[in-house]
């Protein structure tokens, strides 16, 4: 692994604060104008809208998105079942004297905090879930500690839960430096693995094979490998699966599953490349001046369906002026807020190796 373009973060991402902070929406002009200098860090998430659609990737770029910020009432669940979670882990070394039902007690109590403070961001428009509320969040982790007891953990959180990271990528496309970032929820000390990083999902799919199997071929995990590989740790992720509703005794499948993912360093190589390769595609289009709508090739990205949201620039896009006008004309476009997962809490894995290391 070519580790001869890693810079130490301090210096890595001024460039990123100032666009992302300050300068949105941008104009056309602006972002192909100084495009390398305003995004120096990629994430997950920014790759794959670009590999669904380009000029959905260009609209995000400029600083677009729909006009509410509010969050689906998924994700708070989501979010507070991830609270209690690092709650419950993170008590065993800050409050080592608790007993069992006062641990679980506790972290629960966390986790309805958040939806305490959180509950307004919900999506307005969001119909009563039967899964998605508090009562079925209590349930869960009411089940999840009955299921596991009082078993020993393999392992303790070692570092300030939800993490940002950031590390730069060797690359020929751009003369100034690109960065790959995210955020991980805990990076963990594992009995038999060393530092690994902890990843938690809950889902309202059942937790089959299958599904457990596509974390093998996620790109968000193996981003977090190869982040562990720079820190010189075994590129592993435990990742822990719940499925929200609460199943009965005759259910076909777990209640909660749990797997490793690891990677090669052939893997690894291979996932610098595929970032190469994007940035590349990315250059092309600087070149050419033309963002391909690529989401049209299967239009259930444009107009929602099954597995897919609807696209927010829907309307611009078949608009042959398209550039000409102000996209906060159009039904449902606002400015989005700033996009930095990878300064998350304000914590920094790689910020230096001693404290990604939790020295
Ligand atoms: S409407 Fe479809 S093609 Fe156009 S930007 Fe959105 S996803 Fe891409």
């Amino acid at each position: 692994m070519n580790k001869n373009n890693q810079n130490n973060l301090c210096e890595a991402s001024e460039a990123s604060v100032v666009s992302e902070a300050n300068e949105l929406p941008l104009t056309h002009e602006e972002l192909m104008k100084n495009f390398w200098t305003l995004y120096t860090t990629w994430d997950n998430s920014m790759r794959s809208m670009g590999n669904q659609c380009p000029r959905k990737l260009y609209w995000w770029l400029r600083g677009y998105s729909w006009k509410t910020s509010a969050k689906p009432i998924y994700f708070l669940f989501g979010s507070a079942w991830h609270e209690i979670k690092q709650e419950y882990y993170l008590s065993f070394k800050t409050q080592p004297e608790l007993n069992h039902a006062a641990r679980s007690i506790n972290a629960f109590n966390a986790g309805k905090k958040y939806w305490d403070e959180n509950e307004n961001i919900q999506d307005i428009e969001a119909k009563p879930n039967p899964v998605d509320n508090i009562h079925n969040l209590n349930k869960l982790w009411t089940t999840f500690i009955n299921y596991y007891g009082e078993e020993p953990l393999a392992f303790e959180i070692i570092a300030k839960p939800e993490l940002g990271w950031l590390w730069s990528i060797s690359q020929d496309t751009t003369e100034t430096p690109l960065f790959l970032g995210g955020s991980i929820d805990a990076f963990i000390k594992h009995k038999t693995f060393g530092t690994i990083v902890l990843e938690e999902k809950s889902t309202s799919a059942y937790l089959t094979d299958k599904y457990m199997q596509q974390w093998e071929y996620a790109t968000q995990l193996t981003g977090y490998a190869w982040m562990l590989n720079q820190l010189e740790h075994k590129p592993i992720i435990l990742l822990q699966a719940a499925h929200k509703r609460v199943l009965g005794p005759t259910a076909k499948t777990p209640q909660f599953a749990t797997c490793l993912v690891e990677k090669t360093p052939e893997q690894l190589e291979e996932f610098e490349n595929e970032w190469r390769n994007f940035f590349d595609s990315i250059n092309l289009i600087l070149k050419n001046n033309f963002w391909p709508a690529s989401g049209k090739t299967d239009p259930r990205q444009c107009v929602g369906g099954f597995g897919f949201s609807t696209c927010p620039y829907r309307g611009l896009c078949s608009n042959s002026a398209r550039l000409q006008v102000d996209p906060l004309n159009f039904p449902g476009i606002g400015v989005r807020e700033k996009w930095t997962p990878w300064y998350r809490l304000g914590e920094q894995i790689g910020n230096t190796k001693e404290k990604a290391k939790g020295e």
